[in-house]
């Protein structure tokens, strides 16, 4: 059969260019999307268009869907990947730090699912997958807003899979716990940093991306009928 359209967000690193690398392999054709464009184009996959999107710029985001449907037809697959950490204590954080936060890690995700129900429900087909976190399920040391983020999204994720079941939609939540990409690099906090490195090295290691790509692809490449709800894959040394 042929394969049809799969955007992923979030795709010039770590979860979402695994995902970008092992559906393409596959055959599908895929839209790409990032702030850092050349990271998205030197992956060099084919059938794919990549394009420079800020997800919290609803505009932008949906011209590049658009762009991608007239190429590919409709968009089958929404991987929602792209998402920011920024680790530290509400008493000292910079409130930057958690408006970039739930703006990308929320909003960003909102506008990806609006921007793609509609079609799906017409098609009375399709698949959303939100990438939250076991921080969407309880709570970390320092994880205050990032874990608020993923909350809000295993909360938002729960009701839109109600509410499009009908529609023969699958809406699912991957959950990774710690995994070795460049997410801990953004915090500001080089203590916490430090304290996150040093307990990964204490558990010999973290999963890494290709192990949460196939998780994703997996889910995808079931049955329509068959919807996964929610996957939580982590380290088998990770405790909490
Ligand atoms: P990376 O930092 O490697 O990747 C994050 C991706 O998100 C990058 O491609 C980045 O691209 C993109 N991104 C960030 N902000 C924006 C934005 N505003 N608009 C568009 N793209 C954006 O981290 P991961 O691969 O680990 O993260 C992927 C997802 O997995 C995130 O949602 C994260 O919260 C979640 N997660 C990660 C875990 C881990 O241990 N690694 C554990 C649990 C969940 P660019 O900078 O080019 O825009």
């Amino acid at each position: 059969m042929e394969k049809k359209l799969v955007v992923i967000t979030g795709a010039s690193s770590g979860f979402g260019a695994e995902i970008a690398k092992q559906l393409s392999e596959l055959g599908y054709p895929l839209l790409l999307l990032a702030r850092r464009i050349e990271r998205l184009e030197a992956l060099k996959l084919p059938k794919t268009l990549c394009r420079q999107v800020n997800i919290t710029d609803r505009h932008s985001f949906e011209q590049a869907i658009k762009e991608a449907e007239s190429q590919f037809g409709n968009v089958d697959c929404l991987v929602n990947n792209a998402g920011v950490m920024l680790l530290g204590n509400i008493e000292q954080q910079d409130a930057e730090e958690w408006e970039n936060m739930f703006a990308t890690n929320v909003l960003g995700l909102l506008h990806g699912m609006q921007l793609v129900l509609k079609k799906m429900k017409k098609n009375q087909s399709g698949t959303i997958i939100n990438i939250s976190s076991l921080a969407g399920r309880k709570t970390f040391e320092h994880h205050a807003a990032y874990s608020g983020t993923k909350f809000a999204v295993h909360g938002i994720t729960e009701t839109v899979r109600w509410e499009l079941a009908p529609y023969n939609v699958r809406v699912i939540t991957v959950s990774p716990g710690a995994a070795e990409t460049e997410l801990l690099e953004h915090t500001s906090r080089q203590d916490i940093k430090q304290g996150y490195t040093e307990w990964k090295s204490s558990i010999n290691g973290v999963i890494s991306a290709q192990d949460v790509a196939k998780a994703v692809v997996f889910c995808y490449q079931l049955p329509q009928n068959v919807c996964i709800r929610e996957i939580a894959i982590a380290p088998t040394k990770q405790q909490n």
